[in-house]
């Protein structure tokens, strides 16, 4: 048995880690493309596919940037790491850095954060800093803080997590056996998307795929600075991970955006919530609030005849709905409390037809 799995293992020689560094992975990567069958439309030759991303080792795509992030910080001989979060990269970097046995700081918002999340990143053992401001006021003191004190920035500003990132572009392609049409991604600090990018413009460019998808960035109505086209200073949606109004790549995603002749949408909070509650219903897929806006943003785009016929289109889930119970459960109906007996059990189920 040999612990060389990961991305970094898989992607090697696309990935800047220099030779002899150690890798700290927890086998991240490697997510299923499913098909989604009540999206998919044979009459009109649309095949849609989920990359599931809430299946890595904390439930979140941020893995694939912090297997990188931690692995080089080690390399430059960091012993601790820095992060602000809306819950994601804080459980990342919680554990990530419990394998490589270094410290992590993590900044997070007050209220606001998932439940799961919270839990990753108390577990791991990651020292929790809550401040009173949003998530773009912590990003704010976290990028000056390798100044003020002996620490390495993780979150997506390190371009090393980008490089990890864009291989899940490289997923896609390597299991689709080319590129698809479109590529539908939920959009908040911009990372993901210009990792997206990144990967496919690389893949292209090295002959691995002929040609490159139509990037569509999906934004929450309340926390949508790239179809306002500047910062929103109050973000606010239900879909916490990308409660984000200032996004720090701004100028990666919108050159994702235009080379690619895609665009951004919004969806609001009813629309994702509900994309979230038809695929737990009719995929048997749980995914968190913020990555049905991809699916939300599709449905959309499918219900305005925007997608032609014939076309492939990637939604990616960005992360696990277990992350965040108390929403989930707050858009479900109450169990129905019963007896002890097989004559009331058995009623609810002859009821229910
Ligand atoms: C981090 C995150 C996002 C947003 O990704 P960005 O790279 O910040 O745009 C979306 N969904 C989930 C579940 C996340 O954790």
């Amino acid at each position: 048995m040999t612990e060389a799995s990961g991305l970094i293992v898989r992607y090697r020689d696309r990935l800047p880690l220099p030779a002899g560094a150690a890798i700290i992975s927890l086998s991240e990567g490697d997510t299923p493309l499913v098909r989604l069958q009540s999206l998919s439309d044979a009459r009109r030759g649309i095949e849609v596919f989920a990359k599931f991303e809430g299946l890595n080792p904390t439930g979140s795509f941020k893995d694939r940037g912090m297997t990188m992030a931690v692995s080089m910080a080690v390399h430059q001989g960091a012993r601790a790491i820095i992060c602000a979060s809306t819950g994601n990269t804080s459980a990342s970097a919680a554990a990530y850095a419990a394998r490589a046995g270094i410290t992590a700081f993590v900044v997070i918002p007050e209220g606001k954060i998932a439940r799961g999340k919270l839990a990753q990143a108390m577990m791991h053992g990651a020292t929790v800093i809550q401040i009173t401001g949003n998530f773009d006021a912590g990003m704010a003191i976290v990028k000056k803080m390798p100044d003020e004190a002996p620490v390495t920035l993780v979150n997506s500003v390190n371009p090393f997590r980008l490089q990890g990132q864009k291989t899940a572009a490289f997923e896609v392609v390597d299991c689709l056996g080319r590129a698809p049409n479109y590529h539908f991604l939920p959009v908040g600090n911009a990372g993901n998307i210009s990792a997206y990018w990144m990967g496919y413009c690389e893949y292209a460019e090295s002959g691995l795929a002929n040609a490159r998808p139509i990037m569509v960035g999906c934004q929450a109505t309340g926390a949508a600075p790239f179809l306002r086209g500047a910062a929103v200073a109050q973000p606010e949606t239900v879909a916490t991970a990308i409660r984000i109004g200032n996004p720090q790549s701004w100028d990666l995603a919108l050159a994702a955006q235009r080379e690619s002749g895609g665009w951004f949408l919004a969806a609001d909070d009813d629309a994702i919530l509900a994309a979230q509650k038809y695929l737990a219903e009719n995929e048997g897929l749980f995914c968190e609030p913020a990555s049905a806006v991809s699916v939300a943003g599709l449905r959309a785009e499918l219900s305005r005849s925007a997608i032609p016929d014939g076309a492939t289109v990637i939604c990616t889930l960005t992360g696990h709905g277990l992350k965040d119970p108390d929403t989930a459960i707050a858009q479900s109906t109450e169990p129905i409390r019963v007896g002890s007996t097989m004559d009331e059990v058995r009623s609810v189920i002859l009821d229910s037809g």
